[in-house]
């Protein structure tokens, strides 16, 4: 089969390699329909996440068909139509016990980091009955996708993790594919006021058509000084930093009003200030976590009733043969007006 192989900083191929097989009795082997490119994939071909060696297929999103499952799965079997979760879980360690998907023992985020992933013709899912999800007959598949990393990432450590509440003020700092997936989902809760801060007027314009209440271009105007205007001076309740960078959770803890939340989603790779000295007594919460994934059969189901359209932040569509070109367009995302890419394996 051929897949998309990384092979050290700056160097990927689309090649040939063994179809995978069966390694355990709870794996399945999915051939892959539709994947995505994240953020991510972008940090590990910089090199930025040195436990991904030279020889692995990157990607950890995508829907397919069911090709082969393992002699103890018994959810799934072949033709099924499914989700990948991003997130491995065996269901059975503490970790998984406790929801915690994304630190299980056994699992957690493999798939195209530890594992082989996604961004092939076929891949090697372990812990099926626990890390697929089957697709409704009638779904629209590329809103589907969305839901292996992107919707439960802004949701979780975004809006759940905020505990936004109906009539807060929010404010996102970033508005990249997860921070607008963030925006998407905030709307359960009937915010009063979303902001959007970044620094790309066109996320911004695209963000306002989805929901943004008012949007801020850092570049250009005092976001600070905006956001004060616009909340009587108090800040945002919930501040969701989507970015990962230390310049981007200073301006949320400036952001945040007394008794907030500041959500960090964004992936660090520096360390940040943390400003003690004016927050100390300001009531606030800071959160961290790595997606779980736990709300996907949610988002799932309000995809199905319509109270969310993840579609919308498709942009492009390529031919999975056509990876390097998606590549291409995804890296120069600003330039491109790239939110989501789509690769299809017909
Ligand atoms: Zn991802
Ligand atoms: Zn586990």
């Amino acid at each position: 089969m051929k897949a998309l192989v990384y092979h050290g900083p700056n160097n990927k191929a689309w090649e040939e390699k063994p179809k995978p097989a069966l390694q355990h009795p709870t794996d399945a082997i999915v051939r892959i329909t539709k994947t995505t490119i994240c953020g991510t994939d972008l940090h590990i071909l910089k090199g930025d996440v040195p436990e991904v060696t030279d020889g692995r297929i990157l990607g950890h999103e995508g829907v397919g068909v069911i090709e082969e499952v393992g002699s103890s799965v018994t959810g799934f079997k072949p033709g099924d139509r499914v989700i990948i979760s991003c997130i491995s879980s065996c269901g059975k360690c503490d970790y998984c016990r406790k929801a915690m998907y994304s630190h299980c023992e056994n699992g957690g985020w493999i798939l195209g980091h530890l594992i082989d992933g996604t961004q092939a013709e076929y891949v090697r899912t372990p812990f099926a009955d626990t890390s697929l999800y089957h697709i409704p007959p009638g779904s629209d598949e590329e809103s589907m996708v969305m839901l292996s990393d992107i919707l439960p990432t802004g949701f979780e450590c975004g809006v759940l993790s905020g505990q936004l509440k109906p009539a807060d003020t929010l404010a996102i700092v970033g508005a990249g594919p997860i921070g607008l997936a963030a925006l998407l989902t905030a709307q359960f809760y009937s915010p009063a006021q979303i902001i959007m801060i970044d620094l790309d007027d066109n996320r911004l314009k695209f963000s306002k058509k989805i929901g943004a209440t008012e949007t801020i271009n850092s570049a250009s105007e005092n976001a600070i000084e905006r956001v004060k205007a616009l909340t009587g001076q108090k800040g945002a309740d919930v501040v969701i930093e989507a970015v990962g960078i230390p310049a981007t959770f200073a301006l949320c803890q400036s952001l945040v009003a007394p008794g907030g939340h500041i959500a960090n989603v964004g992936v660090h790779g520096k360390s940040v200030e943390l400003h003690l000295e004016t927050l100390w007594s300001k009531n606030i919460t800071i959160t961290t976590r790595l997606v779980d994934t736990v709300t996907l059969p949610v988002l799932l189901k309000t995809i199905q009733a319509r109270k969310l359209s993840p579609g919308q932040l498709i942009t492009h569509h390529f031919k999975l043969t056509d990876i390097i070109k998606a590549y291409d367009t995804f890296a120069h995302a600003d330039k491109e007006n790239a939110l989501k890419v789509i690769l299809s394996n017909d």
